[in-house]
């Protein structure tokens, strides 16, 4: 049934990626995409990345049946009323939290601190049933098309690929926005980045745009260290053969470090963190932790030392103006993105994935047909 004054706004059909309930497994269902409502956009994803947080879902989020998916880039295919940002025909990345600007932190020029996420005013998403799906963190772009808030829906720069476009807009945004939105490590600061999966190495990159004088990448995977120190880390810990608080004791000729970022989200590498920070050192958490996690904290000194402890979601940015700025960055060279792409698969291999993990591959992207 066609929208009103929108001729290319009817419902689409595709396959999607489901959790049907917190215990079932994953799997492909066809779908029914309305037509976007107002203040929304309805984007024919081309490209999606497979985030860890895609992983989790089942356990951290409690809304069922659950489409997944929450990187993604490609073209509007319609907007909904009174949008005016984006066209229907140009090329989006998604970011997945967007601002509201109009809470009390928004107005306080802190969106990055939104009070509330945007969210669609009613499901746009129907199983062939009938039943509404919930699309994860507002995106669900484990689908064809993703009906989002239109401030998700940010411009692409020409020349950069969806496939590339998808990660920027999670993994490398949360990465690279701890370094340089949240943390604002300043030119020669010492940094260290427990986990170097696709948001530890966009840490790592961070860093490196940063200009930081000393990075150290830590990580249990040689592969992946051997990779951080291609994209600009100055040194590497493996933590199956080495104690990282020791190391980077030494490192530091025992000042300890400035910024220390964890992307791994457990107890271990959380309390290294804190561990390996020097005077007036900051620790940012990045790394999604499970609910019942508990840290043991020397109180005493994070006092005397004047540290910082900080939780950090989604790069402490705001998409409208960061996203782009990363995209360019990555077209330039100095944002080496697609590297830490590993695998290419199809929507259809994706359940598979989601039930039994990735191995030991990086970033897994779908590109869509
Ligand atoms: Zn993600
Ligand atoms: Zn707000």
């Amino acid at each position: 049934m066609p929208h009103a004054g929108t001729p290319t706004a009817e419902i689409r059909r595709s396959t999607a990626v489901v959790v049907p309930g917190a215990g079932a497994p994953t799997e492909l269902r066809e779908v029914h995409v309305l037509p976007p409502g107002p203040g929304e956009v309805r984007v024919r994803i081309e490209a999606a990345g497979l985030c860890h947080t895609d992983l989790t879902a089942r356990r951290d989020l409690s809304t069922f049946p659950l489409l997944l998916g929450h990187e993604g880039a490609g073209v509007v295919d319609a907007v909904g009323p009174g949008v005016s940002q984006v066209a229907v025909g140009e090329r989006v990345m998604i970011g997945w939290k967007v601002p509201c600007m109009r809470c009390r932190r928004c107005m306080d020029g802190r969106p990055e601190h939104c009070e509330a996420l945007q969210s669609t005013a009613e499901p746009r998403l129907l199983s062939l049933d009938g039943q509404p799906l919930t699309p994860m963190l507002r995106a669900g772009t484990f689908c064809r098309y993703a009906v989002v808030p239109a401030g998700g829906a940010v411009p692409l720069p020409d020349g950069v690929p969806f496939e590339v476009a998808a990660l920027i807009g999670c993994a490398v945004a949360t990465g690279v926005g701890a370094v340089l939105r949240a943390a604002r490590v300043p030119a020669g600061a010492s940094v260290a980045v427990f986990g170097c999966g696709g948001i530890g190495l966009s840490a790592v990159m961070g860093a490196v745009l940063a200009r930081a004088s000393l990075v150290v990448a830590v990580d249990l995977d040689p592969r992946k260290l051997a990779l951080a120190r291609e994209l600009g880390a100055t040194h590497t810990v493996d933590a199956g053969a080495a104690d990282p608080v020791a190391e980077i004791t030494r490192l530091t000729d025992t000042l300890g470090i400035d910024h220390a970022f964890e992307a791994v989200g457990l107890e271990r590498t959380m309390t290294q963190a804190l561990a390996v920070l020097g005077l007036a050192g900051e620790a940012t958490m990045l790394g999604a932790a499970p609910r019942d996690l508990r840290l043991p904290l020397d109180a005493r000194r994070l006092l005397g030392r004047q540290q910082v402890l900080r939780g950090c979601i989604y790069g402490a940015l705001h998409p409208g103006v960061d996203l782009p700025r990363l995209a360019h960055w990555q077209r330039r060279g100095e944002l080496p993105v697609e590297r830490l792409i590993s695998r290419r698969v199809t929507l259809e291999e994706l359940p598979a994935l989601v039930d039994g993990g990735v191995g030991d591959a990086l970033r897994v992207v779908a590109v869509l047909a």
